[in-house]
């Protein structure tokens, strides 16, 4: 297996969780070849904004020599003209076709809400295709572009990750009453992968999802979530909100011969350069592409460590009420991960 993983610090609270996380997994003395690479805005600006895009083109050669990506938080300027986001090239340029994210609660954090299920998110085609067009003067439409192979890569993967996991459930979010062509074809092979792979399926209404999440989450554990691209993208946030902080979501942007991970937050500018940022999603993250690159142990060392550093509530960020830096917190999780492995 290729070893070799690309890390994009990014910009914002970037630099400062990327850091935490590369530290962590020091500390597990990982086998895997980190190569440290420039992306997103802020090098772009300083660049003098010359590049068409937010990558440049030395960490595109470097992208292309890797096995995996990890991806710092990036922002995305909102100017005409301005490049799309890292995210959405890096998912289009590697058809990272499944967004994951697994939404957990813990103990300290929500006592008395308890949830474990994971999000599927199409992360190629949908309103994220990129195809608007003025159709006269003050109008103008967008594509949600829905293909049958797009569903069925992510269909599988997701009813692959419910069978290895042991959970017996799908559910599908969709709009089929009104989105009857493109969601139809979702829907058609939602049914199909589930079936093949012997779970049951539910479908569910996207705005009535919206409400059930808010009401009872709870009745979503032990199922695998799946959807087009925008409607996952607001329900799995939606999740994330009721985990507490944003902080602690992870998640990895998967395609056949390539992987990203990335902590689900995003740059946060407000609060960069303070030691505030809560690095605990970019080092789950983190722990995550170790697994995938063939460190299984390290990967549950870390994520062993968080837990026990997140519920214990001694050496935590402000965001989940302690009043740790980002690298005293880092260090907890690190000093950790690494005693369990030494066991
Ligand atoms: P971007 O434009 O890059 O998406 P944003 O500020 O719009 O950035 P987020 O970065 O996701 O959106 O953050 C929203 C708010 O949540 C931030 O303003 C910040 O206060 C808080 N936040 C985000 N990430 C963290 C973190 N790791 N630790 C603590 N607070 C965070």
């Amino acid at each position: 297996m290729n070893k070799k993983a690309a890390v994009i610090p990014g910009d914002g609270i970037g630099p400062e969780v990327v850091g935490a996380m590369l530290e962590v997994l020091r500390s597990c003395n990982t086998g895997i070849e980190i190569i440290e690479c420039e992306a997103g805005s802020e090098q772009w600006e300083r660049n003098g904004r010359r590049d068409s895009t937010y990558i440049p083109e030395a960490t595109s050669q470097v992208l292309g020599e890797c096995g995996a990506c990890f991806k710092g938080p990036t922002t995305t300027i909102p100017e005409p003209g301005a490049p799309r986001s890292v995210a959405v090239t890096l998912r289009q340029r590697f058809e990272l076709y499944a967004n994951v994210r697994p939404v957990r609660t813990y103990e300290r954090i929500t006592p008395g809400r308890d949830l474990d299920f994971v999000c599927f998110r199409e992360a190629t085609e949908g309103l994220y295709a990129g195809v608007e067009s003025d159709v006269g003067p003050g109008a103008a439409i967008a594509i949600r572009k829905v293909t049958r192979r797009g569903c069925d890569r992510l269909l599988d993967a997701a009813a692959r990750w419910a069978v290895e996991r042991g959970m017996s459930r799908m559910v599908a979010i969709t709009k089929r009453n009104i989105l009857k062509k493109t969601d139809g074809i979702f829907w058609e092979s939602a049914r199909r992968a589930a079936g093949a792979a012997g779970l049951g399926v539910d479908e569910i209404y996207i705005d009535n999802m919206a409400q059930q999440m808010v009401l009872r989450p709870e009745q979503f554990n032990g199922a695998v979530l799946a959807s087009t691209n925008l409607f996952m993208d607001i329900i799995s946030e939606l999740a994330s909100g009721l985990a507490g902080s944003i902080g602690l979501i992870y998640s990895a942007n998967i395609g056949d011969a390539f992987a990203m991970f990335e902590a689900a937050h995003g740059s946060a500018p407000d609060i960069a350069g303070r030691g505030a940022a809560n690095p605990a999603a970019a080092i789950l993250s983190g722990a995550w592409m170790a697994g995938h690159m063939g460190e299984a142990d390290v990967r549950d060392a870390i994520f062993s460590a968080a837990e026990q550093v997140i519920n214990g509530g001694g050496a935590v960020t402000a965001d989940i009420g302690g009043s740790a830096t980002t690298s005293q917190m880092s260090a907890a999780i690190a000093g950790a991960a690494a005693a369990s492995l030494r066991r």
